[in-house]
């Protein structure tokens, strides 16, 4: 039998979950991989060594129990495993799913010595995913509620990572979200390719029977103001995200055809899940050549949405080379099979046309020094100049941190870069709580306290504050 045998990474090598053809998933918003069948997640499951030394575990953000659950994957234990994996994670499907695994639990698996990694990601996915078809959700019958109440600001993963903990712990977390849907940038800037919406959906009807309250489409700060939670509730968590657009500067930016990368992920999603039918604002790239400039994950998914909608061309634009592109390198591989044109050590300076968009003027960069953070500057060279045709630019140079009107009236303090100040179990100052702010009942976390950064670590300091929340209240 093979799963009796411990050296199963020599026999059976590792394999990724099989991808969709690119023709055909280039014309359809929904997830390009396929499940693992059972068979195949058991054997993939089993050849982790259980090292003794899981690195993997470290790496991972909410350090998973991950050994622990892939001995269970192997034997075929999944709602055994699904208990284990939701001790640790709010949102396992997603983060099987979303999670630059590369750089984090598969990047640190000793199997990458000569072997190759464990399908790690994979296998979190198959396991949240097959125990909900079981019928199993969260045990929540030994909970004691008590008569605490916790408002939260934003159902994105931090948010929900908060509410996760204080619920499972008796205190009523009564979320708001100015959106019509929970998830955050989950769902409304993850591209239905990476993630389909059924996923958070699901979660949210999980979520209201363990006993969290969503109130969706409220502002706070425009519907209900700040003050009033500070009133009703007896702690407030903000996980409100970073939301302010990082302008490129240059000649030509505010044409008609030049686009934010947000707004134009958005505002597909929302075409496709019918929230803005009723109007004709819905932007599409059909037709169109388009040139988007930027090399992370949100540049990624601006190509790969407009290869979707049926653009003619898509060319993405970017000034380092392919090395130090800060996008998921498994990212950038489906964007180049889907049809997306790749221009490295290009600088855009300039959006050029007459009352419209007709091109992008680019310099040529060459690699040099490295910068304060240690990546390599992007040094113009001189007389490089040249004009890449296009009808249509997105521009994804990242997100700030957004400014909130309230902060200064409540004694909230921000960073030299506009990030909330909150920190982690491990690093408080005296007398603090994990991720409390300098106004005591109120917490905060995710890419509001650390910047725009990922799914799993705005989980991980939500469900931290939720700790944190619990020690403030004495519960
Ligand atoms: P958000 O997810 O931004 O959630 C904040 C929520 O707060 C929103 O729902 C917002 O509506 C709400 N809110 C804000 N202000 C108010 C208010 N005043 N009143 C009520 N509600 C309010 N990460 C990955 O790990 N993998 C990926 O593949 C990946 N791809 C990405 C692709 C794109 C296009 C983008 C933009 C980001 C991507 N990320 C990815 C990053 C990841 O989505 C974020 O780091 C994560 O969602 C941050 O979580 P958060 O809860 O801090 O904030
Ligand atoms: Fe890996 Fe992310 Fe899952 Fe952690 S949460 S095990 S980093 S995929």
């Amino acid at each position: 039998n093979r799963l009796n045998n411990d050296f199963q990474f020599i026999d059976v090598a590792r394999k990724d979950r099989t991808k969709k053809d690119a023709r055909l998933r280039a014309k359809e918003f929904s997830e390009i991989y396929e499940p693992f069948r059972p068979q195949e997640a058991a054997s993939q499951a089993h050849r982790c060594l259980d090292c003794g030394n899981p690195y993997c575990e470290w790496k991972c953000p909410v350090h998973n129990y991950i050994p622990n659950w892939m001995k269970l994957v192997s034997q075929g234990n999944i709602l055994a495993a699904a208990e284990i994996s939701h001790r640790t994670n709010t949102l396992p499907e997603v983060c099987g799913r979303v999670c630059p695994q590369e750089r984090l639990c598969e990047g640190a698996c000793t199997l990458n010595e000569g072997f190759g990694a464990v399908t790690i990601g994979s296998i979190e996915k198959y396991i949240s995913e097959t125990a909900f078809a079981m019928g199993w959700r969260p045990d929540m019958s030994k909970v004691t509620w008590t008569d605490k109440r916790v408002a939260v600001i934003g159902a994105g993963p931090a948010g929900l990572g908060c509410a996760d903990i204080l619920v499972r712990n008796g205190v009523k977390p009564v979320v708001f979200d100015r959106y019509p849907e929970i998830g955050g940038l989950i769902t409304f800037g993850i591209p239905e390719f990476k993630l389909e919406k059924h996923v958070m959906q699901r979660r949210r009807a999980i979520f209201e029977e363990m006993g969290i309250e969503f109130r969706l489409n409220v502002e706070i700060g425009r519907d209900i103001q700040f003050q009033e939670l500070l009133d009703e509730y007896d702690a407030v968590f903000m996980g409100m995200g970073t939301y302010k657009y990082m302008e490129g500067g240059f000649p030509g930016e505010d044409l008609p055809q030049v686009h934010k990368a947000l707004d134009f992920l958005i505002d597909n999603i929302n075409h496709n899940l019918g929230f803005n039918v009723a109007t004709d604002e819905h932007v599409s790239m059909k037709g169109r050549r388009v040139v988007v400039l930027g090399g992370g994950d949100t540049a990624m998914d601006c190509n790969r949405t407009s290869i979707r909608q049926g653009a003619t061309s898509v060319t993405c634009a970017y000034r380092r080379d392919e090395a130090n592109m800060p996008g998921s390198k498994r990212e950038v591989a489906s964007a180049r099979e889907e049809g997306v044109d790749f221009l490295f050590n290009r600088q855009p300076v300039a959006i050029v046309g007459e009352g419209k968009v007709e091109g992008v003027k680019l310099v040529r960069t060459r690699m040099g020094e490295p910068d304060e953070k240690g990546r390599q500057r992007a040094e113009v060279v001189p007389g490089s100049e040249e004009i890449v045709p296009a009808d249509e630019v997105i521009i994804a140079f990242g997100f700030q941190p957004s400014e909130i009107a309230w902060f200064d009236t409540h004694d909230i303090q921000v960073d030299e870069r506009g990030r909330v100040i909150a920190k982690e179990q491990g690093k408080l100052d005296k007398g603090k709580f994990a991720f409390q702010t300098s106004n005591e009942k109120v917490f905060a976390g995710g890419d509001m306290v650390r910047g725009s950064d990922l799914v799993v670590t705005a989980v991980f300091e939500g469900r931290q504050a939720g700790e944190g929340i619990l020690d403030y209240l004495e519960v």
